[in-house]
């Protein structure tokens, strides 16, 4: 462990809470190095949609690797790159009636925002944005200045200016109309609020505490930005990939935003991918306007392909994330009731995207280290970390969601003692 400790940087995070080190992976589970096997509930902050090395698009990888298919191709026209947009468009665009041309930015999700956020000002030649309150959309500048968090954004060093935050669904506990605050300065000329260009939204916050935003406060928001003329970025960068049940998270308002973000799951395979999704009549960027080295990760858009057609030409991922989903909501619904009169907690999120919120200060990282000890691994989210956060691979089997689900309760019993 020590060339870790000696050599890398003070930075590092995810490691300290699980300090040993993994060798392989496979599915839903990690190994160590001494043997020992995790079941991974965190799931690469869901960039493990289909869990570790799976085996479908492992083949296809190896193949395209020992014909020497391109592997770096900056924006170079490829067959990888190719194919992967044939398929994006025949299984993915056609069947949901979604007409976006697709940018390929650096590979993470932050480069797709701040990419976003640069057409958004480009189109409308306005420079201030909207965010939501605990909304989490990368470290760069851009995208720190969206971002709520105020230790991330103290890391920035600089001001983070041009945006103005509102407030995210149920912000105030249902007691005001949706966006009472928000429309009453937008139409009030002595508001001070700069004219935005743009507002940026999750739609279930991940890295915010698993903050679910309602169908009708997403179709009120569309509702908003079409009447006010402002654009709609929706941030699929960790709710996207089916991760809530559809492909798109945002699909269940029925609302089409005017620019959208991906990655994490997109390559299918835990390579980096990033795309970005732009109504055609908004696709104003001149040529390299936006660019980066590694926009043309092939051998992701190989895995990419893959993935799409082995997991979304049919709904039966779509649905057994769903049904997998309300079987995480049981048991944490007996998790809660069982622990109230000792502590208070509640539980949130959609899809395979859950937690459990404790009032406790350092509850939730105390159960989590609690789970770490019987080899499940758990990540916890919100401004003080008070969310117990779960996004296991979507792939990832009844029985193995027993498993870990049975050591959540039990941790959460040990720590609370209920
Ligand atoms: N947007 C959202 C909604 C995210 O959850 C994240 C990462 N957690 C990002 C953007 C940034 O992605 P990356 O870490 O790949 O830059």
């Amino acid at each position: 462990m020590t060339v870790f400790e000696d050599l890398e940087s003070e930075v590092r995070s995810y490691c300290r809470n699980w300090p040993v080190v993994f060798d392989t992976a496979k599915g839903s589970r990690l190994t160590d190095v001494d043997g020992n096997s995790y079941l991974d509930f965190f799931g690469g902050a869901g960039a493990l949609n289909y869990g570790h090395n799976p085996e479908v698009l492992k083949g296809p990888l190896l193949e395209y690797f020992q014909r020497d298919g391109i592997t770096h191709g900056l924006d170079m026209y490829t067959t990888a790159k190719g194919e992967f947009l044939h398929t994006f468009e025949d299984v993915i665009l056609k069947p949901r009636g979604l007409d976006y041309k697709v940018q390929f930015p650096g590979p993470t999700g932050a480069n797709a925002v701040e990419s976003a956020l640069k057409l958004a000002r480009k189109i409308t030649g306005k420079e201030a944005l909207i965010n939501f309150t605990n909304a989490f959309h990368g470290m760069t500048l851009g995208a720190l200045s969206v971002t709520g968090n105020s230790m991330k954004r103290g890391g920035a060093g600089i001001p983070l200016v041009h945006s103005t935050p509102m407030p995210f669904d149920n912000y105030f506990d249902g007691k005001f109309p949706d966006f009472l605050w928000f429309e009453k300065v937008l139409d009030d000329a002595g508001s001070s609020l700069n004219d935005p260009a743009a507002v940026i939204v999750e739609t279930v916050q991940g890295e915010g505490g698993l903050n679910p935003a309602r169908i009708e406060w997403l179709q009120g928001l569309r509702d908003l930005c079409t009447r006010k003329g402002l654009l709609m970025i929706v941030d699929d960068v960790q709710m996207g990939c089916g991760r809530t049940g559809p492909f798109f998270s945002f699909e269940i308002a029925g609302i089409q935003p005017d620019i959208v973000t991906i990655s994490k799951s997109i390559s299918g395979y835990g390579l980096p991918m990033a795309l970005v999704l732009i109504k055609p009549e908004y696709d104003q960027w001149g040529p390299g306007e936006h660019n980066g080295t590694f926009r043309g990760n092939n051998p992701a858009f190989v895995t990419a392909t893959h993935t799409l057609r082995h997991w979304w030409s049919d709904d039966v991922l779509e649905r057994d994330t769903l049904r997998k989903g309300e079987k995480i909501e049981e048991a944490f619904a007996k998790i809660v009731k069982d622990t109230t009169g000792t502590t208070e907690c509640f539980q949130k999120g959609r899809g395979m995207a859950r937690g459990i919120q404790f009032d406790e200060e350092g509850l939730a990282e105390k159960v989590a280290a609690k789970a770490f000890e019987h080899r499940l691994l758990l990540e916890t989210a919100g401004p003080d970390d008070e969310v117990l956060k779960l996004l296991p691979p979507l792939t990832t089997s009844d029985d193995e969601l027993d498993e870990g689900l049975a050591i959540i309760a039990e941790s959460v019993r040990t720590v609370t003692g209920s």
